[in-house]
């Protein structure tokens, strides 16, 4: 059978992101009608690899210290490369990792590509795994060196070679047409612009006519989940909709997804794209707060969320999107939980009066003094304990460290992210942002990875 000249390619690297870790070795594989040529060559990372990856691929600190950096043998890797079907086994971790190499040589890499764990997937569908070491076992695969570039290389062009035999060729031709079919972009959007999205996490802005924002989303893989919103396969209008308006794509690089999460929700409160549904406006943003008004003795009071701010013994229970939510939760506990109406001011009663709910036996009498506030506020503190926020664990801010930023953050605030830890002090004279529920959540989630601010003494 007739095919394009081919390139089987596989990576050693000192670890999984693209972005951040780098190539230790490449094998190739190339194949087109004068033959089988094999290619492989160390590379010096630059970085240290750490004993983890030593042991998985052999590929020892001393053995790529005499070896040439990426961008020595980057021309000779282009030209390899060039003009072929680039085919790789999970093949966005390969062709990620030497695009990400040759944008720091300061070139440019674009390839069509076919992933083999895809085209596995495609052709045996009754398997559920698709990994090198399930293909091996699969098909009988010769293993020369597991693990190192040019072995697994190899072990993709046998596979490559098996399923020639075995697939009707028709079925292989139109298989291998839908997984390197090009997506079908709107009109005005280059693929080029697509090629240089990142693969790591981020945050994507769709623009429309006139530079209008429509959407902004996050992904840990930012070029697949931008690619997604452009596949044909839609089932649901509105997507395809958002798709066909799109003019013009930017993106942010972030260091994970915490980063993304917290830019995610910045933009959206900053541009109010028409297509994102969760329009979160802070404006109305409330909270009950208890006070302490005898010892032991607790009222709630409705607060705005720019009130908002932690003692160590605070009470703040919501975040509730309106002063009318907030009450209407409350009122919603009161019944199952006993609570006095008068008490929580839900119901305004002269002093000493019954409330409603008392003339209902849904208040224990606190109004009448039949209960003392004591024990109404343990069951009041009971009852919105699931709408507790979570006391700031920290005497000062705190920072989460990821990928290559860091953020700061400080009674669940996002003050900022910076690229390096010394600089998260001049944040510190930034004003805080007013309390933000999407942001609380995501920090929340994080809060394992926080580290405490050293702070020196004056602040
Ligand atoms: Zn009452």
């Amino acid at each position: 059978m007739s095919f394009p000249a081919l390139a089987f390619v596989d990576l050693e690297t000192t670890g999984a992101t693209a972005s951040a870790d780098r190539i230790t070795e490449i094998g190739i594989v190339e194949v087109d009608e004068s033959g089988v040529r094999e290619w492989s060559c160390l590379v010096n990372p630059g970085t240290p690899i750490s004993g983890f990856i030593e042991r998985l691929t052999g590929i020892s600190n001393s053995m790529v210290s005499e070896a040439p950096a990426f961008a020595e043998v980057a021309a000779e890797v282009k030209a390899r490369l060039e003009g072929r079907l680039f085919i790789a086994h999970n093949a966005r971790f390969d062709y990620g990792f030497l695009k990400n190499e040759f944008k720091r040589a300061g070139q440019d890499f674009r390839a069509t590509v076919l992933c083999t764990v895809k085209l596995s997937r495609k052709l045996f569908p009754q398997h559920a795994k698709h990994n090198l070491d399930s293909l091996i076992e699969r098909h009988g695969l010769e293993v020369s060196s597991r693990h190192r570039a040019l072995g697994d290389a190899r072990l993709i062009h046998q596979f490559w070679n098996r399923v020639q035999a075995e697939i009707d060729p028709d079925l292989l031709a139109e298989t291998i047409k839908t997984l390197t079919a090009r997506p079908s972009l709107p009109a005005g959007i280059e693929p080029a612009v697509i090629d240089d999205l990142p693969e790591g996490p981020g945050v994507y802005l769709f623009y429309g006519e006139n530079n209008l924002p429509l959407y902004v989303g996050k992904s840990k893989e930012l070029k697949k989940r931008v690619l997604s919103h452009f596949a044909a396969d839609h089932a649901a209008a509105r997507e395809m909709d958002l798709a066909q308006q799109v003019k013009r794509i930017e993106y942010i690089e972030t260091g994970g997804e915490i980063g993304a999460l917290l830019k995610e929700a910045e933009l959206i409160k900053q541009l109010q794209p028409i297509h994102n549904r969760r329009l979160r406006r802070n404006d109305e943003l409330c909270f009950w707060q208890l006070i302490e008004t005898h010892p032991g003795e607790w009222r709630p009071v409705l607060m705005p969320a720019g009130e908002f701010e932690f003692g160590p013994q605070s009470h703040w229970y919501g975040p509730f999107k309106s002063a009318r939510e907030a009450k209407r939760v409350l009122a919603e506990l009161a019944k199952p939980h006993q609570l006095c109406h008068a008490l929580l001011d839900l119901e305004s009663v002269k002093p000493g009066k019954p409330c409603f709910a008392y003339q209902l036996r849904h208040c224990k009498g606190t109004c009448v003094g039949e209960e003392p506030v004591l024990s109404h506020s343990a069951r009041l503190m009971a009852a919105l304990s699931r709408h507790r926020i979570v006391p700031w664990p920290f005497a000062g801010p705190a920072w989460i460290k990821e990928g290559s930023e860091v953020h700061l953050i400080h009674h669940w605030r996002h003050l900022g992210t910076v690229c390096n830890e010394a600089d998260l002090y001049a944040l510190l004279d930034s004003s805080a942002p007013s309390f933000e529920r999407d942001s609380y959540r995501i920090l929340l989630k994080a809060r394992e990875r926080m580290v405490p601010l050293a702070v020196e003494g004056n602040h």
